[in-house]
């Protein structure tokens, strides 16, 4: 089944570890909706404009399948919203570069290629809106381990250690892994429109926290000693004032 000009349903729900697993990978309507919108918006116009095939290496992946490799709990894999592609020829840099060059519609965009098989862009696209977020994954012992999020500038002024000195990009190996933060559950976590002009509206400021904390962990003696030397300072300004 076509999904969009250039994606089937099949090569977005491919996965060698559900196969080995015996894991039916089969997506509902909605995620398969979700699927179409992320070919149709993302990766349509990047396979244009890479004018060569764009290989999908982790597109869908149902929750079976996302728990055995140890997914984020609420990853958008498993609502159909993510895919991890390679693309032949082409350095995992450039297609990453590629993606916020072109300025699609996505909502996270990852650089993950730090590893000898964990080497794709991630990339999402969620109907509901785009946070157009830019990470790079951070990787300790092959895993990726840290997301930080970077400006457009930076991820386009980023260099690739990966591709050779003659310029011949390797074919990528991979094995279907984790990549994403665990962050990417914060649509639900994020305050409503209410709870937000609540937040706004009390006098908190990090100033009055910071000094709570302050308080907290200095002794009673200190804080006394403290307003002693506050009130002897008055004193003194006063006495200065006199004469
Ligand atoms: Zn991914």
């Amino acid at each position: 089944m076509n999904l969009s000009r250039f994606f089937t349903l099949a090569e977005m729900t491919r996965s060698d570890t559900a196969t080995r697993a015996n894991i039916p990978n089969e997506p509902t309507q909605t995620e398969i909706a979700n699927l179409r919108a992320l070919c149709t918006s993302v990766l349509d116009p990047l396979r244009d404009a890479l004018g060569g095939p764009i290989k999908v290496s982790s597109g869908y992946r149902g929750p079976a399948l996302n728990t055995l490799i140890h997914g984020a709990k609420r990853s958008q894999h498993v609502e159909g919203k993510a895919a991890d592609i390679q693309a032949s020829g082409k350095s995992i840099l450039e297609l990453f570069q590629t993606v916020i060059r072109l300025n699609l519609p996505f909502d996270q965009v990852i650089y993950e290629a730090q590893s000898p098989t964990v080497v794709w862009v991630h990339v999402s696209h969620n109907p509901a809106g785009n946070r157009g977020q830019i990470m790079r994954a951070e990787f300790e012992n092959g895993r990726a381990v840290r997301y930080p999020v970077i400006s457009a500038e930076t991820a386009l002024a980023m260099t690739d250690p990966n591709v050779r000195r003659d310029g011949v990009v390797p074919e990528w190996s991979y094995v279907e892994a984790a990549d994403e933060p665990e962050e990417v559950e914060a649509p639900r976590a994020k305050p409503t429109k209410k709870q937000a002009a609540k937040r706004a509206a009390k006098p908190r400021p990090a100033k009055r926290a910071a000094r709570r904390t302050s308080i907290k962990t200095k002794s009673v003696k200190s804080t006394s000693a403290k307003r002693t030397s506050v009130k002897s300072k008055t004193n003194r300004s006063k006495q200065k004032r006199r004469r």
